[in-house]
């Protein structure tokens, strides 16, 4: 009896600490009051991953965008891929003349153009270093955003080197992967986190379901000196596929990101499935005809990111606890529903 006892004790007391952390960690920080410029009352904005991206599945998608009063970012890749066994690293890269010259007419209507790696595929440091020449020299400068591609060696703090948190690593790396990642190690053959650091600004982490990435992190973008070849991170509100998108962008969403004066920043892939048939998904036809009838600041990504910057308590290094705090709430997401 006395035992049983001792052990309820131990129990509850495991229960309590645990709330306590729990609590600690996870205590949500204060939500910013922002000023939009031209009076805009919230930011919208989307980074398309250039996956399987073509002339044929996503011109239909940006004569859209750009009638409708969308000024968004595109990722490409600079070379076409050296692994066709992977389905999505197949797409148009810069080698494709009409190709880039229709990515050119989107940067010259005021889209933002980034880069996703050299291209689907790994890619060694000389190769990369002749991408962003080759990047420079189509579009005028170096891409202030990266977005690394899933499964490339030459990706910046990828995988379980997303975390901070030593327990975290080992987590997902237990349950989801334990490949590395090369592109932050100097040495290696992949290594060009000197370059990422001279030439870019920002590069996205974590992806949440939230269409209001304000109350995810009210100090976007961040530095993290844990990470320091990546300048600032941000993070994006994942909208990865056509039905996730549509879920984000409801009328709901879209109603709470504007009452809130939020930022949302949609993660997706356009090439899939939102252009099939010639035809535009009619969902997300109809509930971004609804998103551009509201007073919102639609421009690329890195423009609202510059803006944030500059914002009190913004462009800041995050405290310990606020890095955990990310971590937990993002590998919460990833088990239950597999964000990006
Ligand atoms: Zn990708």
């Amino acid at each position: 009896m006395k035992t049983k006892m001792t052990w309820k004790k131990i129990l509850l007391l495991v229960l309590v600490v645990v709330a306590i952390l729990l609590t600690y960690f996870l205590y949500p920080p204060a939500y910013p009051e922002i000023t939009f410029p031209e009076g805009k009352k919230f930011a919208f904005t989307i980074v398309d991953d250039t996956d399987n991206a073509t002339l044929a599945n996503i011109k239909g998608i940006y004569d859209f965008l750009y009638e409708q009063g969308f000024r968004t970012t595109k990722t490409v890749w600079v070379f076409p891929t050296n692994d066709t066994s992977e389905w999505a690293n197949l797409g148009a890269s810069l080698e494709d003349s009409a190709y880039q010259a229709f990515v050119l007419d989107l940067q010259n209507k005021g889209f933002e153009i980034a880069l996703h790696g050299a291209r689907g595929g790994s890619s060694k440091r000389s190769e990369i270093i002749t991408a962003l020449e080759k990047y420079k020299e189509t579009f005028g400068d170096y891409p202030k955003i990266h977005i690394n591609h899933a499964l490339n060696t030459d990706n910046l703090y990828w995988g379980r080197d997303k975390f901070s948190f030593a327990p975290f690593k080992y987590l997902y790396g237990g349950i989801f992967s334990n490949k590395e990642y090369y592109g932050h190690v100097p040495g290696s053959e992949y290594f060009w986190g000197d370059l990422a650091q001279q030439y870019i600004t920002y590069v996205v982490n974590l992806s949440f379901f939230d269409i209001n990435l304000l109350k995810i992190n009210p100090s976007l973008p961040y530095h993290d000196p844990d990470k320091p070849y990546v300048r600032y991170w941000f993070h994006t509100s994942d909208g990865g596929y056509v039905t996730s998108f549509n879920e984000l962008i409801k009328k709901k969403n879209i109603d709470r990101l504007e009452k809130e004066g939020g930022v949302c920043l949609v993660y997706t892939h356009l090439a899939r499935d939102f252009y099939l048939n010639n035809t535009l998904d009619t969902t997300f036809k109809r509930q971004m005809e609804y998103l551009a009838t509201k007073d919102g600041w639609f421009v690329p990504a890195s423009v609202i990111l510059d803006f944030l910057r500059l914002q009190p308590g913004d462009g800041k290094e995050l405290s310990f606890r606020e890095k955990v705090r990310l971590e937990i709430l993002w590998l919460y997401e990833k088990i239950l529903h597999g964000s990006s």
